[in-house]
């Protein structure tokens, strides 16, 4: 397995198919708050996306973000607006906010999927962790300075990758 090979491409979340994660036996979502969920240009999530999230709720899929965002309060202001669990300071791609996310959230590795929109924080943690990923596009063009600098290097290793509705 490729490290920074991702399990699955969907350009936006709400494309990745609730039913289908309840085919394959998943339980939990954890997920990437910045430009995943909640663009970082506007600062708030799209109807499309909650409406993504109360589907996967109907479904009893269990949602912790997990974010690497340093901003405590505003992590957790989302969180709670969108009704997910929460683990702030991820530290991705370090995969031990992955593990606590799974112990908190009460579920194996193999029930659960990693949803992010960078190559070397979001897959790379959840390859490390070994779990299920789904990386997705930047919901804005809107990105820390060093954020920018990977997304050049990440277009090298995606190369001519497909995404799911594109
Ligand atoms: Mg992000």
């Amino acid at each position: 397995m490729r490290l920074t090979r991702a399990s699955r491409y969907v350009h936006s979340v709400e494309l990745i198919d609730v039913d289908d994660l309840k085919a394959r036996g998943i339980r939990c979502v954890l997920v990437d708050r910045d430009n995943t969920l909640v663009p970082r240009d506007t600062k708030v999530a799209p109807p499309r996306v909650r409406a993504w999230l109360d589907r996967l709720r109907e479904e009893h899929i269990a949602v912790c973000m997990v974010s690497n965002n340093f901003h405590t309060d505003q992590v957790c202001a989302s969180a709670e607006d969108l009704g997910c669990a929460v683990v702030h300071h991820a530290m991705k791609p370090a995969p031990v906010a992955i593990q606590v996310a799974l112990v908190t959230m009460g579920v194996p590795k193999e029930q659960a999927v990693l949803v992010g929109d960078q190559l070397f924080t979001d897959v790379l943690a959840g390859n490390l962790a070994g779990i299920h990923t789904i990386l997705v596009r930047p919901q804005s063009r809107t990105d820390l300075w060093y954020t920018q600098i990977f997304r050049i290097v990440e277009q090298g290793f995606l190369g001519g990758v497909q995404f799911e509705g594109e």
